[in-house]
């Protein structure tokens, strides 16, 4: 058997998924390389942790060249070229060429897409914002709280309605709930609607029972810096004293570059295989854009990543080897959604449902929480 090469864009989830998955199924032979701008791999969904004092940094960090004694290369630099025909990169003027090419690079996140932004709000989306949003919070003691979705599409649909709950249970355990007032504003008509009207509601239900107001519908036009103001497209403008922002996301550059960018403007894939036009070039995670029969393309999801990788890995293996028969990704899905208190409520579903996708929300509780901890646990572990 001739040896392969598979180079992996990108060592977020989808690429430490694709690289174990992977390495489990290949020979030692076969070179199983993954590239990324960042040695160190962060565990998103714990910065809602992290940001309201409930993680250190420290815990929720992994570095990338540990896969190294699995037998996965490791190789720190930003990916300045790819040319999908050759499949062949350019890294810290080096060129990589592989016989297979999995890009996972995840989506670019612009906190400054509106001045004023990314200077007087927090952008918990990157852990060095959550550091700053948990310093900052310990000397707010009152007045406006605002989060604010900047703009669609953004990763985790249930992170930002999250992120509210958890600061608002942490302005309880403080005692200053009082005293402080908790808005949410967001460009979308309401919180993952994508899984349907009646999860929507339930959620925005959660959000409101706390006391957030929420103000759906809401796109960011400008920023009042002095007076600490959001002026909104629809006219109506809000007042905020602490800032918690989702920063607008794009595709990579360099994605774009490689022509691999749809209508969607992110990277079109056949929804099954997660091939990309260029034959033994597939793409994964939040770099794609999948449209959906309801109008809508399929949210932006760790989870998904984690299930596209896993069906990726499975058919490069059986390409190379031979052996066994490919897998589609199905479009199945699930999440946690932190309310605070302990609590969490967990949905779960499938998302290439037709006409609608068919999601389930089960009743928020300690277990759902328990078990996110327990999942986060599992994920710096078990692919480390
Ligand atoms: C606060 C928060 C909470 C979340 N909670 C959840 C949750 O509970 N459940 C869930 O399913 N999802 C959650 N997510 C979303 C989840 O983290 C993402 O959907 C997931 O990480 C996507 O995986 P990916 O492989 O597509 O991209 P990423 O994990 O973002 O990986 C992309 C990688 O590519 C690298 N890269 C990019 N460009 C280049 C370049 N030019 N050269 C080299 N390297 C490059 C980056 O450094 C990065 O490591 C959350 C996200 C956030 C921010």
């Amino acid at each position: 058997m001739e040896h392969k090469t598979v180079l992996i864009l990108g060592g977020g989830v989808g690429g430490l998924v694709t690289a174990n998955n992977l390495r489990k199924s290949l020979g030692k032979e076969h070179r199983i390389i993954v590239i990324d701008q960042d040695r160190q791999h962060r565990f998103a969904p714990s910065f809602l942790w992290l940001m309201t004092g409930l993680r250190k940094p420290e815990k929720i960090c992994r570095d990338l060249n540990s896969l190294s004694k699995k037998g996965i290369e490791f190789v720190e630099g930003k990916i300045a070229q790819f040319d999908a025909k050759s499949k062949t990169v350019e890294v810290n003027g080096r060129q990589f060429s592989g016989d297979y090419v999995v890009v996972s690079l995840g989506a670019n996140l612009v906190p400054d897409s509106v001045p004023g932004l990314e200077t007087t709000g927090h952008n918990f989306y990157t852990m060095e914002g959550a550091e700053g949003l948990r310093d900052a919070l310990r000397n707010f003691k009152s007045g406006d709280l605002v989060v604010l979705i900047t703009s669609i599409p953004y990763k985790c649909p249930a992170a930002p309605y999250e992120a509210a709950m958890l600061l608002e249970y942490d302005c309880r355990k403080r005692k200053i709930r009082d005293d402080v007032n908790i808005s949410l504003y967001a460009a979308e008509p309401g919180p993952m609607g994508v899984a349907g009207k009646e999860l929507s509601a339930a959620v925005r239900k959660m959000v409101e029972d706390k006391g957030i107001h929420f103000y759906p519908e809401h796109h960011l036009e400008s920023v009042g810096t002095k007076e600490k103001m959001l002026h909104f497209s629809n006219g109506t403008e809000a007042h905020f004293d602490f800032l918690a922002y989702v920063p607008k996301h794009e595709v990579p550059e360099v994605v774009r570059e490689a022509g691999l960018v749809g209508e969607s403007g992110w990277v079109k894939v056949d929804r099954n295989s997660m091939e990309t036009k260029f034959s033994g070039v597939f793409s994964i995670g939040d770099v794609t854009g999948i449209p959906l029969a309801l109008g809508k393309p399929l949210p932006k999801a760790g989870v998904f990543a984690h299930y596209q990788a896993e069906v990726v890995a499975h058919n490069i293996a059986v390409d190379i080897t031979g052996k066994g028969k490919t897998k589609q990704f199905s479009g199945a899905g699930e999440c946690f959604v932190e309310i605070g208190d302990g609590k969490a409520g967990f949905a779960r579903g499938n998302f290439y449902a037709e006409p609608l996708p068919q999601v389930k929300m089960y009743r928020p509780g300690r277990y759902w929480h328990a078990g996110k901890v327990l999942f986060e646990k599992d994920w710096l572990r078990r692919w480390f």
